[in-house]
């Protein structure tokens, strides 16, 4: 059941010619990246959009920042095919430049769809653009930060199928250019040990 509405979403974003990305998608000859993991998982993580890697494998988080966020998981016990992994923006956009508005809003409803069928109890956003627009799904505009003071938060919210975290992390990749933020990274990513339903 969950398999084929999840198929539906990917069968969706494939024909999805209203996209400012599609031509470049077909152009180069890449995939939408919808998403992997549990379609049972407690934890869903949540990119900004596919890089190169990704886009040419169809496979979220595939790449450097990919290594990065599976050692993190290894680093808190947690198997990465338990969780989900997915990104607000199924295509890559040019060069890996930053998501436009435009393109977060004609995405976004199938990440919505996404969490209504695996129904996480705790949502995990990786970087600032997915930590703004989850946090404006949930009603939380007003506690929304810098993704600098935000990190590490936990906010209590409520999803159509009962309550629901969200864990505010930066994006793997900023470890990347700033080994420094590793420490920052590993320490935050604990808090995904502790976080439960009240
Ligand atoms: N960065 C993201 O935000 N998502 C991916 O899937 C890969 C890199």
């Amino acid at each position: 059941m969950k398999y084929a509405e999840l198929k539906k979403i990917k069968d969706e974003v494939l024909v999805l010619k209203d996209s400012p990305l599609y031509k470049y998608r077909i152009e180069n000859g890449y995939f939408p990246v919808i998403g992997e993991g549990s379609h049972d998982a407690r934890i869903m993580f949540i990119g900004e959009a596919p890089g190169r890697n990704e886009a040419k494998t169809g496979r979220p988080f595939c790449g450097a920042a990919g290594k990065i966020l599976d050692d993190l998981l290894r680093g808190v016990g947690i198997d990465r095919k338990d969780v989900y992994v997915t990104n607000i923006v199924k295509d890559r956009p040019q060069e890996n430049r930053d998501p436009l508005p435009s393109e977060i809003e004609i995405y976004g409803p199938f990440l919505d769809k996404q969490i209504e069928i695996i129904k996480p109890q705790v949502i995990a956003t990786l970087g600032r653009y997915s930590y703004g627009y989850i946090m404006k799904k949930f009603d939380l505009d007003l506690e929304i930060e810098p993704i600098g003071k935000a990190h590490g938060k936990s906010y209590d919210a409520e999803a159509s199928y009962g309550p629901v975290k969200i864990v505010a992390l930066y994006h793997p990749a900023v470890a990347i250019y700033n080994r420094a933020t590793l420490g920052t990274l590993k320490n935050d990513f604990e808090i995904l040990k502790t976080v439960t339903i009240a």
